[in-house]
């Protein structure tokens, strides 16, 4: 074994898996751009503040799972747990309200330092979207319709439910908090040990809570339904509306909420049962305070970022998203003369945007086979010659005819 592994909780993508990463990104940019969003990219790492500015510091991600470190200039660094927060900042230091709305999308790797199993990962990818600058609830239907559509653009239509509940606004949310942790409190002792922590910091995650305990206690806890306002009500309703014109199947969800302090009105994920405890494929909702929250002109937003690893294995699962292999035309030569001259004729092949294998080790048979491994169907065979020319051939893998050629009859087959 090598002396060096990688890093505990990353992998490395090898050419399989990646074919499927990209598969899965090509088809997610292709959907994004039909639904009128441009691409962004924001740099890895960004001030410390950025995250605990707009995580806010009881998330788990900034509370726990963040690299942070400080550079050579001594500035607190963190490299991104998630990619919104770059985005509004950039959207603010970059001035983008002048062109409101904003739809933008974005790829990219994330780091959180947890717990490394199935489908959780230290350097994870997101591929996400967000739309600054839209109040509509139906925005948040056609960020929801582009989910679903990509969803199924991989194959994975009928492996995920979508999830969705409100949170209301800020001042919904801040009385049900309240009356969450006067029902909790008195229950304090039984909660799990994370879920005294929460009471304190975040009581709304209790809600969120996997302990078998928590979720007992929290299923006669107070429902935020209760609490919502006239036009909050009419906000979701709205949204849901939306869905079912759009016939976007979805069950409201009144446990979901989403761990990051900057969620309003609506939150959503989908949902799988085929990856264990790490079923949350696709996860967002409404963040209306978050710009403010980064020294901006408050501007309303909704977004969503879909975990690439997670939807990865579940196509492999399904084996969704198998593309056939593409098959070459195979260059097989005798001599190092021949070898070079087959190199030359693939360089004018692969110009004209052909794929072509060329083969440099073994004898002759050996390449004929492994051509025909690859599905060959057309190969060009050069011989070199005992006074030094080369004889060329075409040959048809399928009828297995081999017909003498010139090199000029090699660059146009
Ligand atoms: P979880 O509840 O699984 O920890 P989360 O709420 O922390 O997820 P978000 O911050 O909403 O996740 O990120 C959006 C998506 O990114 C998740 O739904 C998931 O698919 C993916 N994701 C999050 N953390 C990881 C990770 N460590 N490894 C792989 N994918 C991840
Ligand atoms: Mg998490």
């Amino acid at each position: 074994m090598s002396k060096y592994q990688s890093v505990r909780g990353t992998r490395d993508l090898l050419p399989a898996l990646k074919k499927t990463f990209r598969s899965i990104e090509a088809k997610a940019y292709n959907a994004a751009q039909n639904y009128g969003f441009k691409e962004i990219e924001t740099p890895i790492f960004e001030f410390s503040d950025v995250f605990h500015r707009s995580l806010g510091e009881t998330s788990d991600a900034v509370s726990k799972e963040t690299y942070t470190f400080a550079d050579r200039g001594g500035d607190s660094i963190t490299l991104r747990p998630e990619g919104t927060a770059g985005v509004v900042r950039a959207f603010v230091s970059e001035g983008l309200a002048q062109h409101n709305p904003n739809k933008l999308y974005y790829y990219g790797p994330m780091f959180r330092y947890e717990r490394p199993q199935k489908g959780r990962y230290r350097q994870f990818y997101q591929f996400g979207v967000e739309v600054l600058g839209l109040e509509n609830p139906q925005a948040d239907v056609e960020v929801l319709d582009l989910a679903w559509r990509i969803l199924n653009e991989i194959g994975l239509g009928g492996k995920v439910t979508l999830e969705i509940n409100t949170l209301g606004d800020q001042v919904d949310r801040k009385a049900y908090r309240d009356a969450l942790v006067q029902y909790l409190t008195p229950l304090k002792d039984q909660l799990s040990e994370d879920s005294k922590v929460r009471l304190e910091k975040n009581p709304m995650r209790i809600l969120d809570s996997k302990d078998e305990g928590d979720k007992k206690l929290v299923a006669g806890a107070p429902k935020m339904d209760a609490f919502l306002s006239e036009t909050s009500k009419a906000f979701f309703k709205a949204v849901t509306d939306g869905l079912s014109e759009l016939k976007i199947p979805f069950q409201v969800n009144p446990k979901l909420v989403r761990g990051l302090d900057y969620y309003c009105h609506t939150v959503f994920e989908f949902v799988t049962t085929e990856l264990g405890a790490q079923g949350t494929v696709l996860a967002g909702g409404r963040y209306d305070g978050l710009v403010e929250t980064l020294g901006g002109q408050k501007t309303p937003g909704v977004g969503w970022a879909s975990g690439v690893d997670r939807l990865a294995d579940l196509c492999e699962l399904n084996q969704a998203l198998q593309v056939p292999a593409k098959t070459p035309i195979a260059i097989i030569s005798l001599g190092d003369k021949a070898l070079v001259s087959g190199l030359k004729i693939a360089s004018a092949l692969r110009a004209q945007n052909k794929y072509c294998e060329v083969f440099m080790t073994g004898n002759f048979k050996k390449k004929l086979e492994k051509a025909n491994k690859l599905n060959t169907e057309k190969a060009v065979l050069l011989f070199e010659q005992e006074n030094g020319e080369i004889e060329y051939k075409i040959k048809d893998f399928k009828t297995g005819e081999e017909k003498p050629a010139s090199f000029e009859d090699c660059l146009k087959i």
